[in-house]
């Protein structure tokens, strides 16, 4: 159908379908929020999943060197084949040893893992077919595939069992449609690092079901003391596998927008077609920017292993002092994160009546203490909101001291309560009435 007719006298000039079909939900929940902070209170936002905002973490010197020199080199000014020059290709390969046996044939870079993720969607689905995303998740799924009349279905974590993927769930959610199943680990927004024996039962029903995996491994390696990562493609015998990843996390350059595609295919079950279409998709920018590229190899070669130490213990140790400091917050409970560098907090909505949601009590959280916390709606997960972990200590501390205070003075009173619910029973063992007359749970 043809919009506009020749010779029509006037402007018409509409969005396309894919444009108007396209939304970042996290932007518009955001910009919706009537969030002016006190002005008395500086604000802290603990919001933006961006581990440069505050400038406490950088990239280390040889990662710095790497681009200097990148910028002096005329190589680094002009194109690169789509989907990237082979050397930068064969230092990813090296770089991904960990995922399996990996040839820089087997490497597709990308403009970050957001475009890794558009392609590897684009790739495997049609416009009417669906992909199975983990809720709640990262929300860069839903923007991509929607408008492209791919439907998203989610399956169910289960934040008792630190976010292991409901199985029953997952397997009920796959239809004649199911083009592919993501799998984010670990996690954003949960921080859940996933076991071998977890991730062998989500490829069975992988198998089973002869459905592809999208594995998003942005924050592969990102994993607190005693947990280990396992990249999924070292445990699949069958299921082909698009693995997703990048700079962005681990080396702290989210704008430098590098990430890749690693194909894992024992069974050549993609067979060329799909391997011929990555190649083909990535024509469609002219592949990533060529002075990153150039730099690759001696990034990915020279960063030392006690960088990457150094930045997960730091997190770690920020999410202890976060994990402390809320779970002594009367009506809140976070859950201890394995990995990445988020935590999720719930809010017990009923313990604070006068909210209609957790939308109103971050609002109110900005308003009253200048801190700001993602809603968990942001995730199409009401009843939790997400904190990142990369500010720095002092003001991670400040804000959690700051929610703790607003707990204290918006939790409902136990008479209240009482009145509400009455079947409400606070563990007594738990229960502890605060300065104020009110209770909260330590
Ligand atoms: C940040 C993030 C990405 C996107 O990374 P970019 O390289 O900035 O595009 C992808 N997946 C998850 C789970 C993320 O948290």
């Amino acid at each position: 159908m043809s919009r506009r007719s020749r010779g029509s006298n006037k402007w018409e000039v509409r969005a396309s379908t894919l444009a108007r079909n396209t939304h970042n939900l996290i932007r518009n929940i955001v910009e919706n929020l009537q969030v002016e902070p006190n002005p008395s209170k500086q604000l802290i936002a603990l919001s933006v999943g961006d581990p440069t905002t505050f400038g406490n973490l950088n990239p280390p010197e040889q990662v710095l060197q790497a681009v200097h020199e990148s910028v002096e080199w005329h190589i680094s000014r002009g194109y690169a084949p789509a989907k990237g020059h082979a050397e930068a290709r064969q230092a990813v390969a090296e770089y991904s040893a960990h995922q399996g046996n990996v040839t820089a044939d087997d490497v597709i870079l990308c403009s970050g893992c957001s475009h890794a993720i558009e392609l590897a969607i684009s790739v495997i689905a049609d416009s009417g077919q669906n992909v199975l995303v983990p809720r709640p998740g990262f929300m860069i799924y839903k923007t991509i595939a929607e408008g492209l009349g791919i439907e998203i279905k989610y399956y169910r974590l289960l934040p008792d069992e630190q976010w292991k993927v409901d199985l029953e769930d997952l397997e009920n959610q796959i239809d004649d449609h199911t083009a592919a199943i993501v799998v984010i680990n670990p996690s954003n927004p949960c921080g859940s690092v996933y076991s071998k024996d977890h991730l062998l039962e989500i490829l069975d029903i992988a198998s089973r079901n002869h459905v592809p995996i999208i594995a998003d491994e942005i924050y592969e390696h990102f994993v607190f003391s005693n947990y280990e990562f396992t990249a999924l493609s070292t445990l699949s015998q069958d299921v082909p596998i698009l693995t997703c990843s990048g700079l962005t996390k681990r080396f702290l350059v989210p704008g430098w927008r590098m990430g890749w595609i690693v194909i894992h295919d024992r069974q050549n079950i993609f067979q060329k077609e799909v391997r011929e279409g990555l190649a083909q998709l990535a024509n469609r920018i002219l592949g990533p920017n060529t002075l990153i590229q150039r730099a690759l190899p001696s990034i990915l070669k020279y960063t030392p292993q006690s960088f990457f130490d150094e930045v997960v213990l730091f997190i770690e140790n920020q999410a202890k002092l976060a994990y402390e400091e809320l779970r002594r917050a009367p009506g809140l409970r976070p859950v201890m994160p394995q990995g990445a560098m988020y935590m999720m907090i719930e809010v017990k909505m009923s313990m604070f009546p006068e909210f209609k949601n957790e939308l109103q009590f971050v609002e109110r959280l900005v308003s009253e203490q200048s801190v700001f916390c993602l809603p968990g709606q942001c995730f199409e997960y009401p009843n939790f909101m997400r904190i990142v972990l990369t500010v720095p200590e002092d003001i991670l501390k400040e804000a959690c001291l700051r929610i703790a205070t607003f707990c204290k003075e918006h939790i409902v009173s136990r008479e209240k309560l009482k009145e509400i619910d009455t079947n409400f029973v606070l563990p007594s063992e738990t229960q502890v009435i605060c300065d104020n007359g009110l209770t909260r749970v330590a």
